[in-house]
């Protein structure tokens, strides 16, 4: 195994600093390893319940200011931003791909998440901020005012697959509403987090207003969710319900973020070799842990012979490798424990009478926690592998007879996160994808289309998910709706001397004309 070489750019010192500014007052911390080589490269302060309640009450000061701020000059510190974050997209990629072990090329994509969430944000949110004029009860003498409100500390728990873009992203909305927010990232991948926020902070994000607090989940969880006014979570679907309960009992809104078993329908009328280009990056791409990876492809019963061929064939030639440059196609999984679960469902599958088509092997003549891009075949519901996120380089191929039992089999699952419809004639596609139970929907495409539309909430339905993130209702589920009506004239109720009968036929007939008016 030939280890790669640290980036120049991970040096001791940065380490240091980034993570000097996790509190930690019991002196426990956590090892937080490179991923290709299993050596430790910092040790990361865990945070104790007050610890917790600290960094909250700092969050808490440093909002009260930063609401005040004319929306105008939030955003001229994201504008900012967007040029750091940007111009410092190696050493973001550099830290990704230490604490994730992911491929570079993987990693500096992940780096344009946030940029691209701030130029939405950037365009969109002073029209989103701004008050608006609704009608009152009565024309002319009364009126409403809707006025967005900061919810006030939001608390975000992200998870380790693209920690940069979900410490950050989900962040950004919620700042420019006139937030603070206090972090969880994973323990595993606190680094690129940390060094965003130092960035945001470079552009001007006022000092206090982002904390980051780090431990594991079940320890920090519950004081960051009873100190949060709002909780953005990032995760696997049981975890999901924990927060969401959590949450519920608080009295406080969540948007859960969860897990997915997605599927590809491929209509026979597919273009094979953009197919598989495609799917390919769909099924492997971050080694397959990206929550809208797909792990079932169904293929028309009549091409699927050649389909499986080309797909089989791209799959097992894919580059594997642990490397600090573009080279490899694939990277490495988290860590080992998340490789063991990966290889279990493979295992399951075939022991159960799955067959492997390509890989299924551990490779740790690479890395500690490398695995085969792996495509199975026979999977059946009862497998691990048939009916939950294997969350890694694993796909499940079926072969259907009609266009109706591949939408049937699609949607034979409690997820919903993001599904694929390929076809050479888009209507077709369309008429599959409306008929797909999914939050997101990717046409010729598997996933990347839909995330990258930030214009459009992304979110899951079934269990895959609550709320969603990016687009109006992104930046709007961090804000409370105060409605502020004013009434010019006392008209309402009966005139002076005027009889309660006259009046509430008064009042019936003018709802009618408004009607009428209104209509006209
Ligand atoms: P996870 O649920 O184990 O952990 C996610 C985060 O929650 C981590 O920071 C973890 O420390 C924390 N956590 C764990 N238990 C907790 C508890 N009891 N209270 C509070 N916090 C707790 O998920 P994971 O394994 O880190 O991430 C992979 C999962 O995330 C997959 O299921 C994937 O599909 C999902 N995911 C979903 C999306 C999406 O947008 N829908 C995006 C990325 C990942």
């Amino acid at each position: 195994m030939s280890a790669a070489k640290r980036p120049a750019s991970v040096t001791d010192e940065l380490l240091e600093r980034l993570v000097a500014r996790v509190p930690g007052r019991s002196g426990a911390t956590w090892k937080l390893t490179e991923v290709y080589t299993g050596e430790v490269l910092v040790e990361l302060p865990q945070s104790t319940p007050e610890d917790i309640e600290d960094a909250f009450a700092k969050a808490r000061a440093a909002q009260e200011l930063w609401a005040q701020w004319p929306v105008a000059k939030r955003l001229e510190v994201f504008d900012r931003a967007h040029t750091l974050l940007v111009d410092n997209a190696h050493t973001t990629a550099d830290l990704i791909q230490v604490e994730s072990g992911k491929n570079r090329r993987m990693a500096i994509e992940e780096t344009c998440d946030p940029p691209m969430v701030m130029s939405y944000y950037l365009k969109r949110a002073k029209k989103l901020l701004a008050p608006k004029k609704h009608g009152g009860p009565v024309p002319i003498v009364s009126g409403s005012t809707e006025v967005r409100v900061p919810k006030g500390v939001v608390g975000i728990i992200a998870p380790w697959n693209f920690p940069f873009a979900t410490g950050l992203s989900d962040a950004i909305p919620a700042l420019i509403a006139g937030n603070a927010v206090v972090v969880k990232p994973d323990n595993k991948t606190a680094l690129s987090p940390l060094y965003g926020i130092s960035l945001l902070e470079e552009a001007g994000l006022p000092k206090g207003l982002f904390q980051v607090v780090c431990g594991e989940g079940p320890d920090v969880g519950p004081t960051l969710i009873d100190n949060a006014d709002y909780v953005m979570f990032t995760g696997s679907t049981a975890t999901g319900r924990v927060i969401g309960e959590r949450a519920g009992r608080n009295l406080i809104g969540c948007c859960l973020e969860l897990g997915g078993k997605n599927p590809m329908i491929v209509l026979d009328d597919v273009n094979v070799e953009e197919w598989v280009e495609g799917t390919t990056f769909g099924v492997f791409g971050n080694t397959g842990q990206i929550c809208m990876h797909i792990e079932r492809i169904y293929l028309p019963e009549s091409r699927y012979d050649e389909l499986k061929s080309a797909f089989v064939t791209r799959a097992a030639n894919l580059e594997i490798g642990a490397a600090y440059d573009f080279g490899p196609e694939i990277g490495s999984l988290v860590s080992p424990d998340h490789r063991d679960r990966v290889a279990s469902h493979v295992e399951d599958a075939v022991a159960k009478g799955a067959t492997v088509l390509t890989g299924g092997r551990a490779r740790p003549d690479i890395g500690p926690a490398f695995f085969e891009p792996t495509v199975l075949e026979g999977v059946t519901k009862d497998m691990l592998a048939g009916h939950t996120e294997t969350f890694g380089p694993v796909v499940s191929l079926y072969s259907y007879r009609t266009v109706d039992e591949a939408i049937h089999l699609a949607n034979d699952t409690d997820y919903g996160l993001n599904a694929s419809v390929w076809s050479g004639d888009l209507a077709r596609a369309e008429a599959v994808a409306a008929r797909i139970e999914s939050g997101n929907v990717n046409i010729n495409d598997a996933l990347a289309t839909a995330y990258a539309s930030k214009g459009s909430p992304s979110g899951g339905v079934k269990k895959s998910g609550v709320g969603a993130r990016h687009g109006d209702q992104g930046l709007l589920k961090y804000t409370d709706a105060k409605n502020v009506a004013v009434l010019k004239k006392q008209v309402m109720g009966p005139r002076p001397g005027q009889a309660y009968d006259a009046y509430v036929k008064q009042m019936l007939s003018s709802l009618k004309l408004m009607r009428r008016l209104r209509v006209r």
